[in-house]
């Protein structure tokens, strides 16, 4: 059975694999809209991308495909400035960061006096994806803390959201001085700054030439 999927999704992959080496994704959004149309004009991805994350709640259904093809109609609508773009883009990113971090603090004894926290910097990211269904986001942050005692500081960490089957996890890690983890899919696409956790659990991290399809192992979910 495994033999029968495997050439179209070879060639697939090998699609994305040539696509991805030319053209980091900014986003999720841009990365479906490629795929769905063939890897020919990712210029046009980018743009109508963009178009789209500016449209009102875009980011809330990027998983149906369908919709790409009503929204593609309004796109040509749509003026947006470039700051807005960026705007846009640095407010779901930073939700989204916040979401794993948030997830992260829970019950961790270390957070315990914190009175007061909230996202400091979004510093790096990257989109990667593996499949149709399965896409993961890399990202540098750090977040601002205030415990009880009137301290204060900003403190680094990894986080990945992945989207598997329509369904999104979120992981975090704190990133100390010594973290410096092999990640293929940020490497290939360039993205050498963005650090990721030393210890190699939880997150994806491509592999060396991503031709088929990727397995992971399951996180702590
Ligand atoms: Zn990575």
């Amino acid at each position: 059975m495994l033999e029968g999927v495997s050439e179209p999704w070879a060639q697939k992959c090998r699609d994305m694999r040539k696509y991805l080496e030319e053209h980091t994704y900014t986003c999720m959004v841009e990365a479906m809209i490629a795929a769905e149309h063939g890897f020919s004009n990712p210029a046009q991805h980018k743009l109508d991308a963009e178009a789209f994350l500016a449209s009102e709640g875009a980011y809330e259904a990027p998983e149906v495909p369908e919709s790409f093809a009503s929204t593609r109609e309004n796109i040509a609508q749509a003026e947006v400035s470039t700051e807005e773009i960026i705007e846009n883009g640095k407010k779901w990113m930073g939700e989204e960061v916040m979401l794993a971090f948030k997830k992260y603090k829970e019950g961790k004894s270390q957070f315990k006096d914190v009175v007061h926290y909230g996202l400091d910097e979004l510093q790096h990211q990257c989109f990667s994806m593996l499949s149709y269904d399965h896409t993961f986001h890399h990202f540098n942050f750090t977040v601002k803390m205030e415990k009880s005692g009137g301290d204060s500081s900003s403190t680094p960490f990894f986080a990945e959201v992945k989207e598997i089957h329509g369904r999104k996890y979120y992981s975090c890690y704190e990133l100390s001085s010594y973290d410096d983890g092999h990640c293929y899919a940020c490497k290939n696409q360039g993205m050498h700054a963005l650090k990721h956790p030393i210890c190699l659990m939880g997150y994806d991290s491509g592999h060396a030439d991503m031709e088929s399809p990727f397995l992971y192992l399951s996180d702590d979910e």
